[in-house]
């Protein structure tokens, strides 16, 4: 059987269908629907089976940072294909795309992060992680200390370490999760949980559950805290600017091992090559993956300060994938990373047109549905409400409204993901302010659909 791109947009999807199990997805109902066939796409743009044009909201799953179609990337390789497909870094041997790789990344990432252990994926580099500052406590002479502290509603992957750092509520009602030693803590999600504090002191208050939590358990079993820099599956969810600082004196202060899970935020998505460097953080650890690449190949890691590396390299490290390091996705890597630092993406992002989005996305907050519209860098969110004014939820079921959203700005073309009833963005760092105009004209149309919708079906009441 030879598929190519021009077969019929409902055989493709019959075949989808019958044989293809999508992640994150009620694969029946999906299969009776059929799913949207993606055939090319070429900088912010998307196309599919039917030949629509899509504006590519999401860079792909957050990772698209450099937008699609850069052949260089196609050709590096290519080239390293041809000299060297595959090699481990398991026995005492290296090559050279995961040792420049892992050069380069010292270079760019900020303090003492100079060592770099390589993944497939963030979810394995968390797994990575979740070892790692275990085994290090361990050769401290300190293996009681091996409770993991996570967030509520944050997101660090789909493995079972990864999922059980995660805070997701409906991966943790299947499978077990999460495994024992991770421990949650809410999240600074000052507008749907802060009622009537204000941010700043809202900020505050969760960051101290983090010391809450540590004095709970006795500092002396406490391995590490992890965190997003702003939340992104999680719903775009930007922390007051008090909370950081206070995680890192309370971090600081009793001594625990801070993890910044920087694969949405690295690599210039909030205007700096890594999130860390926009709130001021100090990590010990970085997860890195998605932006990476820009998703061009599957790679992640953990970016490990001075410290924890020359502590693990005390014993043998009984951890590590075939793939990591991979030299194909290495050299892809690598060339992504030219082409961010040469072509100034990120500082354009960061001098416009980040600003620009800001401005035009926080428009949007006029919208009669919209409790709030905000952005960092090239992340926005913006909640559905029935009642501006009180910051109300729907009567029916979170998601309801949101997803009556996304399927309406589907149809009009723009990819906006919606998380309950947040509808959220993070388009490729390239998008310029002209695509803005596109892509904000498109949502505002979404949002109008989407309120004569859930008008007509007496949708529009708050939840008591
Ligand atoms: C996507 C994501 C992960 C998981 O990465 P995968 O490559 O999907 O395994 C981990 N952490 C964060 C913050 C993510 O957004």
């Amino acid at each position: 059987m030879t598929l190519t791109n021009i077969a019929p947009t409902a055989e493709l999807q019959a075949l989808d269908a019958a044989h293809h199990m999508h992640p994150f997805t009620a694969n029946g109902a999906l299969g009776k629907k059929g799913a949207r066939i993606i055939t090319r796409a070429q900088g912010v743009r998307l196309t599919d089976s039917n030949g629509e044009e899509l504006i590519d909201g999401m860079a792909g799953l957050w990772c698209v940072n450099i937008g699609y179609g850069r052949s260089e990337l196609a050709e590096a390789a290519a080239r390293q294909m041809r000299e060297l497909p595959y090699y481990n870094t398991f026995f005492q041997t290296s090559h050279v795309p995961a040792l420049q790789l892992a050069a380069k990344l010292a270079e760019l990432a900020p303090g003492d992060l100079n060592h770099v252990f390589f993944a497939g994926s963030g979810s394995e580099a968390n797994d990575t992680n979740l070892r790692m500052v275990r085994q290090y406590w361990a050769l401290k002479g300190q293996p009681e200390r091996r409770v993991v502290i996570s967030r509520r509603n944050g997101y660090h992957g789909s493995t079972m370490g990864g999922g059980s750092l995660g805070g997701m509520a409906a991966m943790h009602a299947q499978g077990g999760l999460p495994i024992p030693g991770i421990v949650h803590i809410d999240q600074p999600y000052w507008y749907g949980e802060g009622g009537d504090m204000t941010p700043e002191a809202f900020g505050l208050a969760r960051a101290r559950q983090l010391e809450e939590k540590i004095l709970e358990l006795g500092p002396e079993t406490v391995a590490a805290f992890i965190a997003e820099p702003v939340q992104g599956a999680g719903g775009v969810i930007i922390p007051p600017e008090s909370y950081w600082p206070e995680i890192q004196r309370i971090v600081e202060k009793y001594g625990i091992l801070l993890i910044a899970d920087e694969v949405i935020t690295g690599f210039g998505r909030l205007g700096e090559w890594f999130g860390s460097q926009a709130y001021g953080i100090r990590p010990h650890i970085m997860t890195i993956a998605k932006g990476l690449s820009s998703g061009y190949q599957p790679i992640g890691g953990s970016i490990v300060c001075d410290e924890v590396a020359h502590v693990i390299g005390q014993d043998e490290f009984n951890h590590g994938y075939t793939y990591s390091g991979h030299p194909v996705a290495a050299a892809v890597a690598l060339e992504n990373l030219r082409i961010l630092q040469e072509e100034r993406i990120i500082e354009r992002v960061r001098e416009k047109t980040a600003p620009y989005l800001a401005q035009a996305w926080a428009a949007l907050g006029d919208h009669p549905l919209v409790g709030e519209a905000v952005s960092r860098g090239m992340m926005a969110s913006l909640a559905l409400t029935p009642d501006k004014a009180t910051r109300a939820q729907f009567a029916a079921e979170s998601g309801t409204a949101g997803y009556i959203c996304r399927e309406y700005s589907f149809g009009n073309n723009l990819v906006m993901r919606h998380v309950g009833d947040r509808m959220i963005i993070a388009p490729p760092l390239v998008i310029t302010p002209t695509d803005i105009d596109e892509l904000i004209a498109r949502a505002r149309k979404t949002l109008d659909q989407t309120h004569a919708h859930l008008q007509a079906e007496g949708m529009l009441k708050a939840a008591a």
